[in-house]
């Protein structure tokens, strides 16, 4: 996968804003793309073997191709965090879709998120969701999203926010909601401003592997699964890396599972590059921040600072 077409975006929403809804048309959208459909027949077969094997993953994580793009969706918890949960999470993103209901506007959820992710300087876009419902206020709306971003002190370029406005549902997302939907609509409109908008993942090819693990999956059937950017290098089957862990020490594993998303199931690769957010699994120990680096040259990432758990709005 060529670095400059990956994009990794977080996404950020109160819970019922839609975030599954809309994640699942990106997905299907994705998957009526003609040049595709050989690769997604393709695919169908070990796809099977998976849901027999039951490793589709539950969280909305994925990824899904978008014309020569590859957009990595990282779901991130919308709750107060415990832990650092949402900083580890949204240190796999270069930027983050806010979605918003088109009637209800921002909610205290979507506040300690959004912080989070201005901390963290990444780009966002809003999508306003909804906007089908009749009691849509798609103007009130941004301006109630413009007052936290003001409110959260964002810096002025991030203050002109891009805005999409989407029906997650019927499967239409607009530049503009007075334009006309047209031919039942498409999702484009999103993943035109996530390509845009989104920077590709910085990092080098040619540096020695680092690859940092942000978030922890279970599998009945591949087990404990780490998911996590490779933010430097390269990572392949078999070859050597050392973990290097929070109390310093340094250990060689051999990594004999690698898989990449393919919208919400895992594919097994042999390898993954720079950019790539991928699950590595056949390590039962694996745990939060870890970096799977090189034996030659180990670079451990610095860990993720663990903030108590906010539950105000102020
Ligand atoms: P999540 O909690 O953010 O993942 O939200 P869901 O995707 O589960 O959606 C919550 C509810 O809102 C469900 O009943 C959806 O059918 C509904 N919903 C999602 N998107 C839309 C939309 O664009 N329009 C309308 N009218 N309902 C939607």
């Amino acid at each position: 996968m060529q670095q400059r077409f990956i994009r990794n975006v977080a996404i950020i929403a109160h819970v019922d804003h839609g975030k599954t809804t809309l994640v699942d048309q990106l997905f299907k959208h994705s998957g009526m793309f003609r040049e595709n459909q050989a690769v997604a027949e393709r695919l169908m077969d070990s796809m099977d073997l998976e849901r027999e094997r039951g490793i589709t993953i539950t969280a909305k994580n994925g990824s899904y191709r978008y014309g020569d793009y590859w957009i990595n969706i990282i779901d991130t918890p919308g709750h107060a965090d415990f832990g650092g949960q949402v900083e580890r999470v949204l240190r796999m993103a270069d930027g983050a879709l806010l979605l918003v209901d088109a009637q209800e506007g921002p909610m205290p959820q979507t506040y300690f998120v959004l912080k989070k992710a201005l901390a963290n300087r990444l780009p966002v876009i809003v999508v306003v969701n909804k906007i089908d419902k009749p009691a849509a206020r798609c103007e009130w709306v941004v301006d109630q999203v413009f007052d936290l971003f003001v409110k959260l002190n964002a810096p002025d370029e991030i203050l002109d926010f891009p805005v999409v406005y989407t029906s997650a549902k019927q499967g239409y997302a607009l530049n503009d909601p007075a334009e006309a939907v047209v031919d039942g609509g498409s999702m484009a409109p999103v993943s035109e401003m996530i390509v845009k908008h989104i920077p590709a993942p910085a990092g080098s090819p040619d540096m020695p592997l680092q690859m940092q693990v942000g978030t922890i999956d279970y599998s009945p059937y591949l087990g404990r699964l780490g998911i996590g950017k490779v933010v430097n290098g390269t990572l392949a089957i078999n070859q050597p890396v050392v973990v290097a862990r929070r109390d310093g020490s340094i250990r060689p594993v051999r990594i004999s599972k690698i898989f990449h998303f393919d919208r919400d199931q895992k594919i097994a690769v042999d390898r993954a590059s720079t950019g790539e957010i991928v699950a590595i699994a056949g390590m039962e120990d694996v745990t939060v921040g870890v970096t799977f680096t090189d034996p030659d040259d180990p670079r451990p990432l610095p860990l993720i600072d663990i903030d108590p758990p906010t539950i105000s709005m102020d």
